[in-house]
Order: C-alpha cells, then structure tokens, then sequence
C-alpha cells in the first residue's frame, strides 16, 4: 500500500456546510424519515480531519442504507463529483454510477454497462463491490485513493489490497474514506455499448418495482455450492410475494425487494425481513443475510 501525502488539508478554502436535525428523506432510496443530529457536505478543498471523531456515518446516494427516525451523529456526505478522462477514467466518489457510464461511453470505454442504472456513487459502489449481470466493480478497478480515518493518513489501494468478493470488500471494515477511484477500462465500440446499457436498463424496467421506495435487493445470494442459488427464488417459492408488515412489503413484482408502499419505518422493515428470514430458513434451510446496512456508528457491522 502506497502512502501519499498529495491532499493539502491544511489550504481549506471553503467552509464545510454543516446543518443540524437534519432530515435525510431525500437522501435515502427507502423515502425513510430520518432526522440526524448533524448533516455535513464536504469536498476536496474544505475537506478536515476534525470530522472523522464523534460517531459518524458517511453517505453516498443513500441507496443501500436503512435508517432510523433519528440519529443521534454526524452524517457525512462528500459533494466532489468531478470525472477526469485521462488515458482512462478516475471518478470522485460523489458520481452517480449512471454519469460514470455515460462517460465511459462518451470516450468509447467498455466494462461499465453493467453499472448503468444502479443509483449509487461511485464510493458507494467501491464500498459493497456493487454488482450486476455479470459484471462487479472488483473487475474494472485499478486504484482507490482514500483518506484513513483511524490512521490519519491519504493513501493509495490497489485492486489487490482491496480485498474484494461477493458484495464485500476491505473497505466494509469502516475504516476508509473514499475519495476517488482510478478505472482500467478498455477501448470498445461505442454502439455496442449503448446497446448493452440500454438493454440492462430495459431488464431493470422489467423485472425490479422502480416505481417505489426500496434498498435494491434487500437480500444476498446465500452461499452455496457451486450451482447460484437466488434469493428472489426462494422467498417466491416460500410464497412472500406480497406479504407486508406496516407499509412495509416484498414487492409482487421482484420478490428479492422489499419496498417502502406508503410510510413505512425501520421497525416495519426489520420485522418483515425476519419473518423472511425465518420462512426460507425453514422451508429452504437456507438463511438470507440483508444486503442494506442500517446506518449506525462506523465501528458497527452491518446486519
Ligand atoms: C432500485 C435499486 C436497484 C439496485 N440495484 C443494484 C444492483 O444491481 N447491484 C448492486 O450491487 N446494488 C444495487 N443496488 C444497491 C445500491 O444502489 C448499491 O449498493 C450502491 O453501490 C450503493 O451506493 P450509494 O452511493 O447509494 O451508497 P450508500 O447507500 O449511501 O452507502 C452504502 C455504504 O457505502 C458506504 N459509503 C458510501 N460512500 C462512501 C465513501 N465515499 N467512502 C466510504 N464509504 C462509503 C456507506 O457508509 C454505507 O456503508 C440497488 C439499489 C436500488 C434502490
């Protein structure tokens, strides 16, 4: 790992914009009512170290997140969303995933049309090594420049350190920050592209219920041997499409959802989740970790 010292925090410029009880409402896909003690935006220039103290959670596009109706820390959300085309591309991690696409596609970049149409940043996406039809962050990241926030120090991963698999990733240890991150994509055609973009964005239209509140697939694929096992499947079989706690439901259009029908809560969510959880359990025997983190404090685990 390569320490680098490039980022002068010292010459802050601007301020960081700090608003208290905050509602992040619109900041998560799940539409949940959550107020927070403190809301911070920071970018590249007024970036400090003094934030990284209390408890804290950092926020990309809130897009695989569940929330509490309060929280009692710090939420800090990055803002820098500059792409930079060189021989290939380096993202901040504020970019939405789309506008990663699509300026892959602009310079004739294939390996990303995967990505196209999943909500999330590109820190975001680093993070839980996002995934799609047959495609994963882990096979087209090169570096990731990240400010360490139990070290203090900026420094440079590679693919290698890491540490990616399934949904997984070094950085789910809630010890990095992540800045930017450096793409090794290759020269394609730019028709084909498009195609393959426009063709994944249709199988999202037309499978997933885009039209409500939700985290994505609420569940991972559970480990088995070596034929994929869906969670979708499984929950379908047990016959939970449709089932609901609060406004809380498994969606009847894609059953590996769980969405957000109205003013549903947490504890709506949580509550259906389990009796998910314990329905394939034991009529599958297979047990569905939840793929959304509940924003918590950094040294939490996910659930
Ligand atoms: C309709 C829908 C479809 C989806 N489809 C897919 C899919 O096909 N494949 C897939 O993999 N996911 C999918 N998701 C889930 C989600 O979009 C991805 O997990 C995405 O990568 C999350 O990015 P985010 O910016 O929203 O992160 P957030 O939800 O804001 O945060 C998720 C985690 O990342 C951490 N994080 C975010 N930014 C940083 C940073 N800069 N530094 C350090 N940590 C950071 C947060 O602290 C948190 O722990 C879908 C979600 C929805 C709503």
């Amino acid at each position: 790992m390569l320490k680098v010292a490039e980022v002068n925090v010292a010459a802050q410029t601007k301020k960081m914009k700090i608003e208290k009880n905050f509602s992040i409402k619109k900041y998560n896909t799940f539409k949940l009512d959550c107020v927070v003690k403190e809301f911070v935006t920071i970018d590249t220039e007024n970036f400090d170290k003094n934030i990284f103290k209390d408890k804290f959670f950092i926020l990309g596009n809130g897009s695989n997140i569940l929330c509490p109706e309060y929280y009692d820390g710090v939420i800090i959300k990055y803002v820098n969303k500059n792409i930079v085309i060189n021989k290939n591309i380096t993202a901040y991690s504020a970019v939405l995933l789309n506008w990663l696409c699509l300026a892959a596609l602009k310079n004739s970049l294939t390996g990303l049309e995967w990505a196209y149409g999943i909500p999330g940043t590109v820190g975001g996406a680093v993070y839980m090594n996002a995934g799609a039809y047959g495609g994963e962050i882990a096979n087209v990241l090169k570096s990731v420049y990240c400010y360490n926030f139990e070290t203090h120090d900026f420094c440079v991963l590679s693919n290698k350190d890491c540490k990616f698999s399934y949904r997984n990733s070094i950085f789910m240890n809630k010890k990095y920050f992540i800045l930017s991150a450096d793409f090794d994509l290759k020269k394609g055609d730019p028709t084909e592209i498009k195609a393959k973009m426009n063709d994944n964005l249709q199988k999202r239209k037309d499978k997933q219920p885009m039209n409500l509140p939700s985290a994505g697939s609420f569940f991972k694929r559970p480990v088995s041997g070596d034929n994929p096992v869906y969670a979708a499947a499984l929950i379908e079989q047990c016959g939970l499409k449709g089932y609901k706690i609060g406004d809380a439901m498994v969606s009847e259009k894609h059953a590996g959802f769980i969405v957000n029908v109205g003013k549903a809560t947490l504890k709506d969510i949580l509550s259906l989740a389990e009796i998910v959880q314990k329905t394939v359990k034991d009529q599958t025997g297979y047990w569905l970790e939840l793929e959304p983190e509940v924003l918590c404090s950094p040294t939490s685990e996910s659930l």
